[in-house]
């Protein structure tokens, strides 16, 4: 069986301007970047915002195991599948972050023949927009840093600095750090450390802002800390806001690249999905939608995490209204929510899938209460055996959600064509009514308890007197009308990431709760979730490789 990249440098890539020709960006809207990438300099559109949008399609997932499910498999197979059918398509996806790469995943540009191009260099530094988040987020740092060793007339207490330093690689030596060791003229000794890029607060406002304008404000509106008397203080009492807007004025132009059978793609932003609101840029949605007929766009992890999040924060903030979500599932996964341990989930077992279909049951329900219409596709697996894709669908049937086999990884658009007919269906029906979950008024407490409750299905949210401290001080702040970004694990609907399937009877623990004032949400902390991951004990990196005749391998 051929590898990822051995795919991905057989396929036969277009130019990046035949490519931005099919969705009529013209030429001197683009910014090459070599052949096959160009940013698109959005503002020399011509008359983009008269353009009337197309249709928007959401791919999210069951809970999955810890080497993903296909979402971005499929996002890319179906984008390629309704390009077949007749639709201008457009893929809009995030950027890969360096960690995972390196570490336990892998790359994330999709896999088989549903994947985007090059995608040798999305995996790595691309167009560089996470180094410029890096940058500008350790700019601020330093600035903080400096403002303290200047005589700090902002009164800022350096036990209270919340404004991290950060890194695009998995480095758990970094989480703690002490910095301002030495003599008076190296700073002042504090507690500090680091988080990975893509939980940086500039990566999400990346994504969230419409355009530089927005950016601007929100980079202002950035808590790095509070004072001595527990006041807040913004990045632009600091006087930074001007100098990260620099820094990032590339980056927040989107990155057209294409998939394996030349449909146009943006990949833009990465924030991650457990930390942060996982959805790429809103500036890449956006102009998609005025350039194309359908627009299929990801949202990291599963449903509970990303789509909750992509509806509440970022369509709410963004005003888009999606015409259809695709949940995908995978035999595997169900199987592991219905109690196999992981080095059997290649075996048969039927009764495993059947006690573990309750999490897509559930997610299916949840993506429902938001008024877009859902269909499953089961992502085919090579071991997957026809009595289990059988059985997943009659359970499907069952609970009368629409349910496509999809083969993408095996045959690229073409696998799709199903879903993307399936998908036509529902967006076209007229039938999506979308709203968020909560209003944006409700207190904090009541804006985590709906999300627990309707999404999750604990019976109640347990507050540690920290979590109930900070809620009380950003609502006296004048900030609690802000949407909620759960911060949890990925695994399982609820905090512990050992409870599988659809669990019951259970209560969710916020342990603290942050702010992100400038990107614009609030972060309640369930559980243990680690801001800077670490490499597991092989790391991806082991096997990454570039030989002398260039060929790059490892990279999946
Ligand atoms: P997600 O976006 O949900 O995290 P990805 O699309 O990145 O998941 O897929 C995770 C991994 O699984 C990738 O390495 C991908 O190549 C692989 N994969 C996805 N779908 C299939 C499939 N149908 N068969 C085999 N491998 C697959
Ligand atoms: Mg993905």
């Amino acid at each position: 069986m051929k590898t990822d990249v051995q795919i991905a440098q057989e396929a036969n890539m277009k130019p990046i301007k035949a490519i931005a020709s099919i969705v009529d960006i013209p030429e001197d809207a683009l910014e090459l970047y070599g052949n096959y990438k160009a940013k698109v300099n959005v503002d020399a559109i011509e008359k983009l915002s008269e353009k009337p949008d197309g249709k928007l399609v959401l791919v999210t997932a069951i809970n999955p195991t810890a080497a993903g499910e296909g979402k971005t498999t499929v996002n890319v197979g179906l984008s390629m599948g309704l390009n077949k059918i007749g639709k201008k398509t457009f893929t809009a996806l995030r950027e890969p972050s360096l960690g995972p790469c390196f570490g336990v995943k892998g790359g994330a540009a999709g896999g088989g023949y549903a994947q985007v191009l090059p995608m040798e260099d999305i995996n790595l530094h691309f167009t560089g927009d996470i180094h410029a988040v890096t940058t500008a987020n350790n700019l601020l740092a330093a600035m903080i840093d400096n403002h303290l060793h200047q005589g700090n007339a902002l009164n800022i207490d350096p036990k209270q600095i919340t404004w991290r330093r950060c890194l695009d690689i998995n480095d758990r030596a970094l989480r703690n750090t002490a910095i301002g060791l030495g003599a008076k003229s190296d700073g002042v000794t504090r507690e500090d450390g680091f988080d990975i890029s893509v939980a940086s607060e500039i990566m999400a406002i990346l994504c969230l802002a419409n355009d530089l304008k927005d950016l601007k404000v929100r980079l202002a509106k950035m808590i790095v800390g509070y004072t001595y008397d527990k006041k807040p203080v913004y990045a632009s009492q600091l006087e930074a806001v001007g100098a990260l807007a620099l820094l990032l004025k590339d980056a927040i132009k989107p990155n057209l690249v294409q998939t394996i059978e030349n449909t146009p793609a943006f990949i833009h932003g990465g924030p991650f999905a457990n930390i942060a609101h996982g959805c790429n840029s809103v500036i890449a949605t956006k102009t998609a939608l005025k350039l194309a007929d359908y627009v299929v766009t990801e949202a990291g992890f599963g449903a509970d995490l990303g789509a909750e999040k992509f509806f509440n924060i970022k369509c709410r903030a963004a005003d888009l209204k999606p015409d259809a979500v695709v949940v995908v599932g995978t035999v595997k996964a169900l199987k592991k929510h219905g109690g196999v341990a992981k080095d059997a989930l290649t075996q048969e077992d039927l009764k495993a899938l059947e006690d573990g279909f309750g999490n897509l049951q559930r997610h299916v329900e949840n993506v429902r209460k938001f008024g877009v219409p859902v269909v499953v596709a089961i992502n085919e697996f090579p071991t997957d055996t026809p009595a289990e894709v059988s059985l997943l669908t009659s359970l499907c049937e069952k609970i009368d959600v629409p349910v496509i086999l999809t083969q993408v990884w095996a045959k690229g658009g073409e696998g799709a064509i199903a879903l993307a007919n399936k998908v036509v269906e529902l967006a076209e029906s007229g039938t999506a009514d979308f709203k968020p979950l909560y209003p944006l008024d409700l207190p904090i407490k009541a804006k985590i308890e709906t999300i627990a409750k309707e999404i999750y299905r604990a019976d109640g949210v347990e507050f540690s007197s920290k979590a109930l401290k900070n809620i009380q001080k950003f609502e006296a702040d004048g900030l609690g009308a802000l949407p909620i970004c759960m911060a949890k694990t990925q695994y399982s609907f609820s905090d512990d990431q050992k409870l599988l399937g659809a669990p019951t009877g259970f209560k969710i623990t916020i342990k603290d709760v942050k702010i992100s004032a400038g990107a614009g949400f609030i972060i309640p902390l369930a559980g243990d979730i680690m801001r800077m991951p670490g490499l597991p004990k092989v790391p991806a990196a082991n096997r990454i490789d570039i030989l002398e005749d260039g060929e790059i391998v490892g990279l999946f």
